[in-house]
């Protein structure tokens, strides 16, 4: 019988969440593996490769690299009735190019020390003593099924997730809680002003919103999200064929790309003895945009510290790494909150109401700044036109946390 691989850190999922995680504890001199499932970093590229805000973003990445596509100078938001709210706001983020983006994270990751095998996928956690141990892996090329030790595991394997419910942290995510995504690559586009643009409402986009993300020389990423709970039998492709014909019925159609991202509230702990998740794994992407690239990276990073730390004291316990959970919910985790209650409304508002809530919201000074959307003004305005769904839905949260808050504890005594 072949004997174990032995890393201190595996993660899994070569995403930004986890090749960000790698890079940080490798860096320390861990030894540490990513195992990614796909045959490339990066590929097929299932995003709309916006980030932002761009004060934010270059204290992580140097942005100077060829993975950016296009500088975003402003924002048009598209009300239901055609009418549309602009703000310019001169390079206030970038749309990027994913596989190269991507790929660039991979890379620091492995020249900090990281190994990385792609083609190789997780299909299970290891434990001993109710603690995460490692993983199961399978090499798809060849069916070779072999184990990885490791004293912590990243979870970081995106929407699909399976880890983290593998390691108890959450359940299936809620249909009406994910964004069912369809795309193209569109060129021959007239788009002068670099501004992406959001388009609100039910006929090409019920429970969320369509985006013109402009990559520059006349291209851009043409989509919608929408909520399935909503979609009256159709899908996002349907949908997005519907959009096309509003925004670009002529535009020359390249790639497409389907895939969801989630809605979903914040998890109540990030961690199990073991082992900690990351990313959209984590339900850490933003539930009102569905955008996780930087949350994604931010949360590795978090995450990084907190296992170095632990390594440092040689407790890989879960109240030792949840340092991190602590972490993230005063920071990005907080602003998720108020952004899952925001999302619940706005995308539950009528077309009629979503066109008076947008003409007040237009009004708002502060709701766009540099720093980005500015959650509380947005609930403030929310909560004029649905008061009595936003207190529903606040009560449900924080009862909802109550239970998993008991469970998680429990768990982990
Ligand atoms: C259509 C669409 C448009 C989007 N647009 C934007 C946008 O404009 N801006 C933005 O910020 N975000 C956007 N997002 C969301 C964004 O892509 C994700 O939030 C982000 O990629 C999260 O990073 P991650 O590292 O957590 O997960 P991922 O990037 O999803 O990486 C997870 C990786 O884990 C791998 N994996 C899964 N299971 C296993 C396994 N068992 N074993 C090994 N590997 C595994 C996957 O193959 C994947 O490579 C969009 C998403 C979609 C679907």
């Amino acid at each position: 019988m072949m004997t174990d691989e032995r890393f201190d850190v595996v993660v899994i999922g070569g995403g930004p969440g986890g090749t960000r995680t790698a890079a940080g504890v490798s860096r320390q001199g861990l030894s540490t593996l990513i195992l990614e499932k796909r045959e490339k970093i990066g590929y097929p590229v299932r995003c709309a490769e916006a980030i932002g805000p761009a004060e934010e973003i270059t204290r992580y990445i140097d942005v100077k690299k060829p993975f950016v596509s296009s500088v975003i100078d402003g924002i048009v938001i598209v009300s239901p009735d055609g009418k549309k709210y602009r703000k310019a706001m001169k390079g206030i983020g970038y749309i990027v190019d994913r596989e190269l983006f991507d790929l660039h994270l991979a890379e620091t990751a492995c020249s900090n020390g990281s190994v990385l095998r792609t083609g190789h996928q997780v299909t299970g956690l290891l434990r001993k003593d109710g603690k995460v141990t490692g993983v199961n892996v399978l090499e798809l090329s060849t069916g070779r099924e072999y184990r990885v030790q490791s004293k912590v595991t990243v979870g970081s394997d995106g929407v699909e997730s399976l880890s983290t419910r593998w390691a108890g942290l959450k359940g299936p995510s809620r249909v009406d809680e994910v964004f069912s995504c369809a795309q193209y690559l569109v060129e021959g586009m007239d788009l002068p002003d670099r501004y992406v643009e959001f388009h609100l409402s039910s006929t090409f986009a019920p429970g969320g919103y369509g985006w013109v993300f402009p990559k520059g020389n006349g291209s851009a990423n043409v989509g919608v999200g929408i909520n399935p709970a909503q979609a009256a039998g159709l899908t996002a492709t349907d949908y997005l064929e519907k959009f096309m014909a509003r925004v670009c019925p002529k535009g020359d159609r390249k790639r497409f790309v389907a895939g969801g991202t989630l809605a979903s509230d914040s998890l109540s702990s990030l961690t199990v003895d073991g082992f900690v998740t990351v990313g959209e794994a984590a339900n850490q992407n933003n539930p009102f945009t569905g955008g996780g690239i930087l949350n994604a990276i931010m949360a590795g990073d978090m995450a990084a510290t907190a296992i170095c730390d632990c390594f440092e004291k040689g407790d890989f316990s879960s109240g030792e790494l949840s340092a991190y959970t602590d972490e993230w919910c005063r920071s990005e985790g907080r602003m998720n909150k108020r952004y899952y209650l925001a999302g619940k409304v706005f995308y539950s508002l009528d077309d009629r109401t979503m066109e008076k809530a947008l003409s007040v919201l237009s009004t708002k000074k502060g709701l766009f700044t540099r720093n980005g959307l500015g959650a509380a003004k947005l609930l403030g305005v929310l909560f004029r036109y649905s008061p009595s769904l936003l207190v529903k839905i606040a009560m449900k949260a924080v009862a909802a946390r109550k239970r998993s808050g008991k469970t998680m504890s429990e768990s982990n005594r």
